[in-house]
């Protein structure tokens, strides 16, 4: 029996782009796209800022330091910052759930961020509680972070019921047992809940 809900931050209780990113690095600082994309997706620039083992001014200093820009802090916290978007329906299903259920969140993200939409995005606050990826040390999908959230909750892991965008936090969570769907609109998921009669 499904316990309690357990959603991704980004693509699921937000909009996340990613793009607005790199288009605003490439318009103020003057980096290409692909010096971007290669820093962050391959060579993995922001890990240590998401797994909470640098701080945002380190991470600030290094990256600035890697990519050769001379933005100020201020700059390039908001070019980081000014990635998200409101997504109005899945506010009004969490809302929906939180009457039957214990409504948490389990996201791969940053101080810089979390500080950012917990202002912009209050529904963030109206989550009973938030498992984050920099607090935790570690990210989806190492199972280390699944595990964390079972031994925080006290519930198995077919208990919980996870949803994410990314198929691959998906893939892991299911490894460990945790029922799980991948997101891919509030209406997949609204139904998904449906049919497992989790939402009436
Ligand atoms: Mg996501």
């Amino acid at each position: 029996m499904i316990k309690a809900i357990l959603l991704d931050i980004g693509n699921v209780i937000i909009d996340y782009f990613p793009e607005r990113f790199v288009f605003n690095m490439k318009e103020q600082a003057g980096i290409s796209e692909m010096d971007i994309v290669r820093y962050f997706l391959l060579q993995g620039g922001d890990k240590d800022y998401t797994e909470g083992k640098v701080t945002s001014d380190e991470f600030f200093d290094q990256v600035s330091s890697d990519l050769k820009f001379d933005l100020s802090k201020e700059k390039f916290k908001n070019i980081w910052n000014e990635i998200f978007g409101r997504k109005e329906d899945m506010e009004s299903l969490i809302r929906k759930l939180k009457s039957s259920y214990p409504v948490w969140a389990l996201s791969n993200t940053n101080d810089w961020h979390i500080e950012y939409v917990k202002v912009v995005y209050p529904i963030l606050l109206e989550l009973d509680q938030l498992f984050l990826s920099h607090e935790l040390k570690c990210q989806k999908p190492d199972i280390e972070i699944y595990k964390k959230v079972l031994d925080a909750t006290g519930l198995a892991p077919e208990e919980i019921f996870f949803t994410d965008d990314v198929k691959k936090n998906i893939d892991a969570a299911k490894k460990i047992g945790f029922k799980a769907h991948h997101f891919k609109s509030s209406e997949h998921f609204e139904h998904e809940l449906k049919s497992l009669g989790v939402l009436l």
